[in-house]
């Protein structure tokens, strides 16, 4: 989709809706079509960034407002732009982003406006005194003219409420603060290092408020393939396809662990506590000298892949990621021998295939590396 549009146009919700069915069923599906069943997490969280425990599909809400932005910015920081002084295509919702952007440091004030723009301590005073600026009359005006004149004050004699008196009091105090200079007011971009709006900041601010439980940097740092990253996402969160979140999904299946054939298949049985996977589990700690334990009783997948990752070198760090992506994935792939192909392997195997699919990796990246050099 043209970027050019959505700087533009709203896209309705239910153009966005439409968009979004088919980015889904791609993503689950791999087709235009896919039902709730196939869609293994929700889309709001594929949505969010990955180190925000995302998948960071683009977001076209939140993207196209980050766009939207640039109207806002361009008008102050190239007022000779032929558009400025129309209206602009910005909701209040855009607007209020882009205040909490925003901080402005007062020069002359010809360019801040008293009431929108964030020149007190990197605040706008309708946020500040929000009850205050529902009584101000003529809300368009420059901070130089309104403090110059005094004008700010008109219409707050319809102050009735404690609230709005205190409000008030504040915002004389600050006003009375104000000094202006000969250099032109300047708008500084608090999500970048240089100061500058970038839509990629605008983008990534949005999400700020969302929180991870899991190690999600881990996941897509590990040197392993996509395959790999993207199991291992669905496993953190307990959403790879065994018999408990198939039945809840009302697909019938054997609620069994095909592994022990004793407890019930969930991500963290499966993968951690059957008995067979902690053969597996033991045979790569012995492997790996300790580097990588057996899963501790009692765990969820989620502590299980945060406390194994509390590894402070770096390096070491994405080792240990890559062997638990491995072995996991290995013990889920025996699981699916031998439920669709009927075969059995023994746990010495299964580390051999760990063993086998890890140095295919590294062979693969040398050969990489060779070739750019070459
Ligand atoms: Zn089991």
């Amino acid at each position: 989709m043209p970027v050019y549009f959505l700087t533009v146009f709203y896209l309705k919700k239910w153009a966005l809706k439409k968009i979004d069915k088919i980015r889904r069923a791609f993503l689950w599906n791999g087709t235009s079509e896919a039902n709730g069943s196939k869609c293994l997490v929700a889309w709001d969280n594929c949505k969010k960034p990955k180190a925000n425990g995302g998948l960071g599909v683009l977001d076209l809400a939140k993207f196209s407002r980050a766009l939207r932005l640039r109207w806002l910015w361009y008008s102050w920081v190239d007022p000779e732009r032929p558009w400025v002084g129309s209206p602009v295509p910005c909701s209040e919702n855009d607007k209020q982003l882009f205040r909490a952007s925003t901080m402005v440091t007062v020069g002359d004030g010809r360019t801040a406006m008293f009431w929108d723009s964030t020149w007190v301590n990197g605040h706008a005073p309708r946020d500040l005194v929000p009850n205050l600026y529902k009584l101000a009359w003529r809300k368009r005006l420059k901070l130089r003219d309104e403090v110059d004149n005094q004008t700010w004050t008109r219409g707050l004699w319809r102050m009735s409420t404690a609230t709005e008196i205190s409000e008030f009091i504040f915002l004389w105090e600050v006003v009375q603060g104000v000094h202006f200079s000969d250099v032109p007011d300047l708008i500084t971009w608090k999500w970048t290092a240089n100061g500058l709006y970038s839509s990629k900041s605008a983008y990534e601010v949005q999400f700020s408020g969302s929180y991870c439980t899991f190690n999600a940097q881990a996941i897509w740092k590990a040197k392993t393939e996509g395959k790999h990253r993207f199991f291992t996402w669905l496993l953190v969160q307990g959403k790879i396809q065994t018999a408990d979140n198939l039945i809840m999904k009302g697909i019938q299946c054997d609620p069994i662990c095909s592994l022990c054939h004793q407890d019930s298949e969930t991500a963290s049985h499966l993968c951690l506590h059957c008995s067979f996977a902690q053969q597996v589990w033991s045979l790569v700690r012995t492997w790996t000298d300790g580097l990588v334990l057996v899963p501790a009783q009692g765990v969820n997948v989620q502590e299980w892949w945060n406390s194994a990752l509390q590894v402070p070198d770096a390096a070491k760090r994405n080792r240990v990621a890559a062997i638990l992506i491995y072995t996991a994935w290995n013990i889920w792939n025996e699981r699916n021998r031998r439920i669709f192909q009927g075969v059995v392997q023994a746990p010495q195997r299964i580390l051999g295939l760990i063993k086998e699919e890890m140095a295919l990796r590294q062979q693969a990246c040398e050969l990489r590396v060779n070739n750019v050099v070459s």
